[in-house]
């Protein structure tokens, strides 16, 4: 049977860009979120407006696409699963389950033998105290799960930094502290594999955050060859452990001698990879759209360098002026309400040739 529709769960902006590549390569697309007239529907075939884990809207997306993808990596497992017994679902389920959860993400990587912050598990005021103890009263607390941009985090630079109460602040949920990684600067990748098992990476990006958000990712990354390898090889390590069909984003420090610490990793396309649309023939969009439908991976090199800015907020008043831009790539997201943090679209300068 010919493949002629993509389901996609969630309907955001990395929705939105997964529809567009797919309409251009001739896919249906239909997205499963909550909200109508979402970012991805107002450019989709179609939406089934329901809760992610509805079993009537999930049976509905599995009886009328070939394929169902996700833009977002807080899909129910379970939904994810149940939809797995009747339509293929990329990337398969276990890569949501081991992006889920920041303890069995670390355990992962480690297994695959690539180096995380050290870690503690986090499930009362003691166990915090002691932790810091053991990290010499530094280290990062994160929630385990559902945290993004930043949320659902308490930074502690020093033992004078007061503990009290932080398990409580962060919601007396499961939590983890990680050891405070005195980075040089920050990294990721994205990288795809195919149903036939190949592997395509583009080149690292080096990121910059604000306030817990991207702000800009620029490409090269100022790291050496052999660092860029290393992040390659990570990505490709954990590719195939995971027998992965689609695009991930892996996020590291790297440190001051080349070495590469894992962050986290995004079943799905990546922030940090909007810079491909503009400075590659195949975008990551493209990429994953090819990879969970069957086709040959694309070409991922990189034929201009590149800078890509989030445009978040009130950033979108700036707008007259990046259309002004020569070799700016604009790309705005449907959303009619800026609010403080909202990612609103992106700009991509190519930088040179
Ligand atoms: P995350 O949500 O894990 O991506 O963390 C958001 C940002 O916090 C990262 O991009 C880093 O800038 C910073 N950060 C997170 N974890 C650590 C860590 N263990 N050590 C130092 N900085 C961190």
């Amino acid at each position: 049977m010919t493949m002629t529709t993509i389901g996609i769960i969630g309907g955001g902006q990395l929705g939105r860009m997964l529809a567009m590549a797919a309409a251009r390569l001739n896919y249906r697309t239909i997205i499963l979120e909550p909200q109508l007239d979402c970012p991805a529907a107002q450019v989709a075939n179609s939406q089934i407006v329901a809760a992610y884990d509805d079993p009537t809207a999930l049976e509905r997306l599995a009886a009328e696409c070939d394929v169902v993808t996700y833009e977002f990596e807080n899909v129910p497992v379970s939904a994810a699963e149940a939809l797995a017994l009747t339509v293929p679902v990329y990337p398969p389920p276990k890569a949501l389950e081991a992006a889920q959860d920041r303890l069995v993400e670390k355990r992962f990587i480690n297994e695959c033998g690539i180096p995380t912050a050290k870690f503690h598990t986090v499930d009362s005021q003691a166990d915090l105290d002691a932790a810091l103890k053991d990290f010499g009263g530094q280290g990062v607390l994160k929630t385990r799960r559902l945290g993004y941009d930043g949320k659902g985090q308490k930074v502690f630079r020093s033992s004078a930094d007061s503990a009290d109460g932080a398990y409580a602040e962060l919601g007396s949920v499961p939590l983890i502290l990680e050891s405070f990684v005195a980075f040089e600067r920050e990294i990721s990748i994205i990288a795809a594999r195919g149903t036939d098992g190949s592997i395509a990476c583009y080149d690292p990006a080096e990121n910059v955050h604000r306030d817990g958000i991207l702000h800009t990712s620029t490409v090269p990354a100022t790291i050496s060859d052999a660092t860029a390898t290393a992040a390659r090889k990570a990505a490709e390590q954990i590719l195939s452990t995971l027998g992965y069909v689609g695009v991930i984003g892996i996020e590291f420090f790297a440190l001051a001698d080349g070495s590469l610490i894992a962050n986290e990793m995004a079943p799905r396309v990546h922030n940090s990879g909007h810079w491909t649309e503009a400075a590659c023939v195949i975008s990551q969009f493209e990429q994953h759209i090819r990879a969970v439908a069957g086709l040959p991976l694309g070409n991922a090199d990189r034929h201009s360098d590149c800078v890509m800015q989030n445009l978040i907020g009130d950033d979108i008043l700036a707008l007259p002026d990046w259309f002004k831009r020569r070799n700016t790539l604009v790309h705005l997201y449907g959303k009619t309400e800026s609010r403080p943090g909202r990612k609103m679209g992106h700009v991509t300068t190519l930088t040179a040739k």
